[in-house]
């Protein structure tokens, strides 16, 4: 394996059974612990760098995620190529429970989260971040099929869901799909000159979409087990089309980061 081969994966805790020959490794970075012991495996014939996002006892919460730590630990490990996967809400019912998505484009809405790696000695570089999304991961999570290209991702800070009103408020904007971890890791891999690529599996139409009693954190969690393996199938086709490094694409563009700012 190359130096730069390492596929990295953020998700849940269901996807430790996925890697072959897996080995735990504990990371430390200057931002911290990430959410848990990294797992390095291999999966659909990539080495694949693994960290379950809420921890593995699920002791994170969305708002309270190490995502600096997790990026910073994924990326010395080898990482240039990251996938993220996310169960997240739909905000139209042409995107139905079980519909999963590529996203081409994120709105943030959280706050009081650690957002960027610049907010120390470094200096401050200020990310390009028109296209969030990796567009040659984007390539390839299409190409795998059985997913929807393209959506809006808007991220709120939760833990709670939406009110009726604020999922109105994000349909009139005509964004897609709702979440609550997309932000800020979408940013901070791209401040590590990450190619990030997000798969989101719709697990629940958000509050104001239909009449009814809104999300409910029971009907995530089954309709999420119920579509993992599709997830998978998704995950899979995704890293077996990745390119084999991420040489030459804009997102490892390093160019415009601060000289004093030392990627892992
Ligand atoms: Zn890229």
């Amino acid at each position: 394996m190359t130096a730069d081969s390492v596929i990295g994966v953020i998700g849940g805790s269901g996807f430790y059974s996925l890697l072959d020959e897996s080995e735990q490794r504990a990371v430390d970075t200057p931002y911290g612990t990430p959410s848990d012991a990294i797992t390095l495996g291999t999966l659909a014939g990539r080495d694949v760098a693994f960290v379950p996002r809420h921890g593995a006892d699920h002791r994170f919460p969305p708002h309270l995620v190490p995502y600096r730590a997790n990026l910073w630990a994924l990326r010395s490990l080898g990482v240039r190529q990251l996938v993220s996967l996310s169960a997240v809400g739909s905000l139209t019912t042409s995107l139905p429970t079980g519909t999963l998505v590529v996203p081409d484009q994120v709105v943030d809405r959280t706050s009081g989260r650690a957002h960027t790696f610049f907010d120390g000695p470094t200096g401050v570089g200020h990310a390009t971040f028109a296209d969030p999304y990796c567009p040659r991961g984007r390539a390839a999570a299409v190409a795998a099929g059985g997913a929807h290209d393209a959506g809006t991702l808007v991220v709120i800070n939760g833990p709670r869901f939406s009110s009726r009103a604020e999922s109105l408020e994000f349909q009139t904007h005509r964004w897609s799909i709702i979440g609550m971890t997309g932000m800020p890791e979408a940013t901070l891999a791209r401040e590590l000159a990450l190619c990030y690529t997000t798969l989101a599996l719709v697990t629940d139409l958000d509050a104001g979409v239909e009449a009814g009693e809104g999300v409910t954190h029971a009907e995530v969690l089954a309709t999420f087990a119920a579509n993992l393996p599709k997830l998978r199938d998704l995950l899979v086709g995704t890293l077996s089309r990745l390119p084999a490094s991420q040489a030459d694409c804009s997102c490892g563009d390093a160019s415009w980061l601060p000289p004093s700012f030392v990627l892992p």
